[in-house]
């Protein structure tokens, strides 16, 4: 479809809720927030979102604190990358594992 029959001025997508699909065993590391350090959960207002601006995968819910939805988090990372504060952590699936077990 054209831009023009979908009423968007230019070429842009809207991501949905788990693009990639639930990440089953696939994801090899997940985010960890440490709420101590995130901007918005400190300021207790929805500041910042720069983790929820750029998730590719639209999982992290806009709210305080941040949650992110782990069934379908792919694990690439972005969240870490952008996240001013270095509030969000990528650690191994295996370490969570031992943690959970
Ligand atoms: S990008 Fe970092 S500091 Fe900003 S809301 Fe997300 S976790 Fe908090
Ligand atoms: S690692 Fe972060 S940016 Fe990537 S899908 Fe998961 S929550 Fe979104």
């Amino acid at each position: 479809m054209g831009t023009r029959e979908c009423g968007h001025t230019s070429a842009m997508s809207s991501p949905t809720k788990g693009e990639a699909g639930p990440t089953g065993q696939w994801r090899t590391s997940r985010p960890i927030v440490d709420q101590e350090k995130c901007r918005a959960a400190k300021a207790g207002k929805l500041v910042c979102m720069q983790c929820w601006t750029y998730c590719p995968e639209a999982v992290i819910d806009k709210k305080i604190p941040i949650e992110i939805d782990l069934e379908y988090c792919k694990g690439c990372g972005i969240c870490e990358e952008v996240c001013p504060a270095d509030a969000i952590t990528m650690v191994p699936e295996t370490d969570c594992v031992k943690d959970e077990g």
